[in-house]
């Protein structure tokens, strides 16, 4: 399957994502997770793309564009992929439609994740992120780790993103809305998109993406008792 996942900054995409991927057995590929990997890396492409991130806006297309075409040209997304944090802007949704023009169905299913913006403020602000995997996602007051600066799952050191100030996810909302949101039209044209509510737990948001890609069972435990 061919998936893409598009939401604000907080609504849970990382976690979502992860969590989608291994249940469909594709790779989950984030290009906010490659650029940090390059910027952990000391590469001259991190290092270009952490000045734009740390502001809270948009690594260059050409930058992002190529780091993705790279990505997709190895063999294990031949089964499939999950995209996490592209396309995020037109022109990368146009690039998209090249990079996976072919014989099959361009894309599956394109899920967007719903979330009010005071939300995304308060998840941001907790937010912490395993030094060791960053899969391991923990909220000060939501989630806490049972020692606090703790990974749970390894013992990593918990740390928070230098562009989760206040600030700067502000600067990242005003983007998604004036660049990415448009995104979403791009894909309602081809009848690709699904939205979802991104509140309530991590394994609600769960089983709401695997309802709307087909992969999970509509829950009417309430229908007759609620
Ligand atoms: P979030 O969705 O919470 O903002 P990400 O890890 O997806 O987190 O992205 C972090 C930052 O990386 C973005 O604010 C942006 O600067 C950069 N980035 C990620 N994906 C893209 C993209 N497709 N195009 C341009 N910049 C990107």
């Amino acid at each position: 399957m061919r998936i893409l996942l598009i939401g604000p900054p907080g609504a849970g995409k990382g976690t979502q994502a992860a969590r989608l991927a291994v249940h469909l057995s594709i790779p989950h590929i984030s290009t906010g997770d490659l650029f940090r990997e390059h910027t952990g890396q000391g590469t001259e492409l991190g290092r270009h793309a952490h000045t734009h991130i740390r502001t809270g806006l948009l690594v260059p297309d050409w930058v992002t564009v190529g780091v993705l075409e790279e990505r997709l040209a190895r063999p294990d997304t031949e089964r499939g992929f999950l995209l996490d944090g592209f396309p995020r802007n037109l022109a990368q949704a146009q690039a998209l439609d090249g990079m996976t023009a072919g014989p099959e169905p361009r894309l599956d299913a394109v899920l967007v994740l719903e979330i009010p913006e005071a939300e995304v403020v308060s998840r941001i602000a907790g937010r912490r992120l395993c030094g060791r995997d960053r899969e391991h996602v923990f909220h000060v007051d939501h989630s806490p780790p049972a020692v606090a600066g703790t990974c749970d799952v390894c013992g990593g050191e918990l740390y928070r993103r230098d562009d989760d100030r206040e600030a700067t996810v502000r600067r990242r909302l005003e983007v998604y809305r004036s660049e990415t949101a448009p995104v979403v039209g791009h894909y309602q044209a081809q009848g690709l998109v699904t939205t979802i509510s991104a509140l309530g737990r991590v394994q609600e948001v769960l089983d709401r993406a695997l309802v709307a890609i087909g992969r999970g069972q509509v829950d009417d435990s309430c229908a007759s008792s609620c």
